[in-house]
């Protein structure tokens, strides 16, 4: 899941940035609503953490702008703690939640996951592919009745596989939902990520889940043997 911070505050914005990568978000900060807006405008984020008081544009207004952008993405409010009358408008402008500041970031995890697990998306939270099943609230992988332990980064990676079963996704694709700007395109990173899935998914005598589609990408299929 990539998640968009837009926070002027820069050492709270480095808290929270490291926080959410540690759980496996991949992020990007914007310090102000323009550079927030042009983010938006480029990368498919899921979710967007936004802050309200920025030293721009309102956090309302860019919440609105957001809105009319074609990509459905996730809007949560960060306000303060007695801007009461602010959270109100911050939904009526479209945000899915809000955040009273200052938040636990473990509180501000919890807020992704359910705005992100919400119907209306359609994202199931938990995603099969044959016997393969990742749970994505509990942050857990199984195959069969077996555990499979894995890095926030290799969950990510997976998820972004398993989000769209038996279509091949490019690196380019992948990447931009399990890495942020500092993505370098020229790395092998993603092959890296691939080669570890790989080894903890299919096991020896098991059918082959993650395939290798040479020369266009990856994609993660019923099984073949
Ligand atoms: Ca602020």
């Amino acid at each position: 899941m990539r998640v968009l911070l837009v926070e002027d505050d820069a050492r709270m914005a480095d808290t929270a940035d490291r926080f959410l990568r540690n759980v496996g978000f991949a992020v990007d900060v914007a310090p102000d609503g323009a550079s927030a807006l042009r983010l938006a405008a480029l990368n498919p984020y899921d979710a967007v953490v936004l802050d309200l008081g920025l030293p721009d544009l309102d956090g309302l207004e860019v919440c609105r702008r957001l809105r009319r952008q074609a990509q459905p993405l996730r809007i949560v409010m960060a306000t303060a703690r007695d801007a009461v009358e602010s959270r109100i408008a911050g939904l009526d402008t479209g945000a899915d939640d809000y955040i009273v500041k200052p938040y636990a970031l473990g509180e501000l995890v919890a807020r992704l996951r359910a705005v992100l697990r919400r119907p209306a998306e359609a994202l199931p939270a938990v995603l099969r592919v044959a016997d393969l099943e990742l749970d994505t609230a509990a942050r857990r992988a199984r195959r069969g009745n077996r555990e499979i332990p894995l890095t926030a980064k290799e969950f990510a990676v997976l998820e972004a596989l398993m989000r769209h079963p038996g279509t091949v996704m490019t690196r380019e694709h992948i990447s931009q939902h399990a890495w942020d700007d500092n993505y370098d395109p020229f790395s092998n990173i993603i092959d890296v990520y691939i080669g570890r899935l790989r080894r903890k998914i299919d096991q020896p005598g098991e059918a082959t889940l993650v395939e290798t589609m040479r020369g266009a990408g990856y994609r993660i299929a019923g099984g073949r043997t």
